[in-house]
């Protein structure tokens, strides 16, 4: 269904358009939302600043729980047309085998992400380039104000603005810092010197040393070749951060050791991308008219992976519970609203992704003797599991299977 466009003398200029539910940002978060509110017969406007999403380095896989997620939400096809199916991840530590994590996961580009999701929406017009600059919300009728002069209507205002926090900030939004530079994430694609392919579908090798700060790189295919992120808890301000971007080749094998053997003679084949991340929630969120989703309510850390179950959860609670039946009566006041937010599977949701971000920064760098006991055994049971695994398979899996029924 479409919305409805008041066409002014001005050539459109200042022309306003009704939705039922404006989208602000169209990111994977707002993308997806809108996709998932069209294909219900609300009337969408998907608003983001950029008709193409930048070559930026945000998650560049999905597999696991978020999987299922996408599976739920009825994307999983389109997501198979835009990625790199792989099965099957070497997990090594100072050169030796952990495990070997075996289940489906995809390698992409986010950009491509984005853009799958946005074919998604059905009616190309819903998606209006265009920079929201100010929004008016109430109980009742929301209004937004694009910087070309175009105007807005609608029930419901979605921010999905990403860790753009400018527009919240003018409602009275503030982001609580949680952890300031909490990560440094790096991604860049290699391939071997002689052009041959590399042993393993996927790889990922943990840290060797507390003081490097490193807590994995990860190897996984995308079309164009093979993807590395490389997650870590170190001061950006450190000088391995510049050696990383200028010789990666060198440095990553200098800090990973154990990985030579594996990878041979390789070489970084396009730009080194970096990312410092904080960990932040929002605070004075609960408005009339307004809900925040994805990185816009909180931020994550990309080394816990836990970005794209966030946001799908927001997105599944807000577009299949919570939109339908706010927009059936008169009003969009906090009696509504805050519905979304006392959600438990978002809260979950949420809270999780904080205490992975947590754990993994404590089992990479913490070097007190708890955390030093802890991190053999963690790296220990895996092992374990896998020579057991090795000897009798499926053995293992039918044994946790008895222990959860
Ligand atoms: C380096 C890095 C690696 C990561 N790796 C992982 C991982 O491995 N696994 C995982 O699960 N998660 C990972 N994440 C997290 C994941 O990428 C994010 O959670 C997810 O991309 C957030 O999507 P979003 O739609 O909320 O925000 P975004 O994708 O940032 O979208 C925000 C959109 O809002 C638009 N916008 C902003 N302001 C305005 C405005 N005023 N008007 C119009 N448009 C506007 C922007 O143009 C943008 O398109 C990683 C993040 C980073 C930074």
């Amino acid at each position: 269904m479409t919305r409805t466009v008041t066409e002014p003398a001005d050539g459109g200029k200042s022309a306003t358009i009704d939705s039922d539910v404006a989208i602000v940002g169209g990111g994977l978060a707002g993308s997806l939302a809108a996709a998932m509110l069209a294909r219900a017969g609300h009337r969408v406007a998907l608003v983001d600043k950029r008709a193409v999403h930048p070559d930026e380095f945000r998650v560049e896989k999905i597999g696991g729980h978020q999987l299922e997620l996408v599976r739920k939400l009825g994307f999983l096809d389109a997501l198979e047309d835009v990625a790199c199916r792989y099965d099957r991840v070497l997990n090594i530590r100072e050169g030796k085998v952990v495990d070997v994590s075996v289940g489906r996961a995809y390698g992409f580009p986010y950009a491509d992400l984005v853009a799958m999701a946005r074919r998604q929406i059905g009616d190309p017009t819903s998606l209006i380039v265009d920079e929201v600059i100010a929004i008016g919300n109430c109980d009742d009728v929301q209004h937004l104000e694009l910087a070309s002069g175009r105007r807005v209507t609608a029930r419901l205002v979605v921010l999905a603005t990403g860790m753009a926090g400018g527009l919240g900030y003018k409602l009275g939004i503030r982001r609580r810092v949680l952890a300031e530079r909490h990560s440094v994430s790096f991604g860049f694609t290699i391939a071997r010197k002689d052009g041959t392919a590399f042993d393993f579908e996927a790889l990922t090798c943990y840290g060797e040393r507390t003081a490097d700060g490193i807590d994995y790189l990860s190897l996984f295919p995308v079309r164009a070749g093979m993807r590395a992120n490389l997650f870590m808890f170190r001061d950006p301000t450190d000088p391995i951060m510049r050696e990383l971007r200028r010789e990666p080749e060198a440095t990553v094998l200098r800090l990973l050791p154990g990985l030579r053997s594996y990878l041979g003679d390789f070489r970084v084949t396009d730009r080194v991308q970096n990312w410092v991340m904080d960990l932040t929630i929002v605070e004075g969120h609960l408005q009339p008219g307004i809900v925040l989703i994805g990185d816009a309510f909180q931020t994550n850390c990309p080394a816990a992976g836990t970005g794209v179950a966030r946001l799908l959860v927001d997105v599944d609670r807000l577009c299949t519970e919570y939109v339908p039946q706010w927009l059936m009566t008169a009003g969009m006041g906090l009696d509504k609203i805050s519905q979304f937010y006392a959600d438990r599977d978002k809260i979950a949701a949420d809270q999780q992704s904080l205490k992975m971000a947590r754990f993994r920064q404590a089992l990479t760098s913490r070097n007190d003797i708890g955390w030093d006991v802890r991190r053999r055994l963690h790296f220990l049971r895996r092992s374990l599991a896998h020579r057991v695994d090795q000897m009798h398979p499926g053995w293992l899996g039918r044994v946790r299977g008895a222990l959860r029924a």
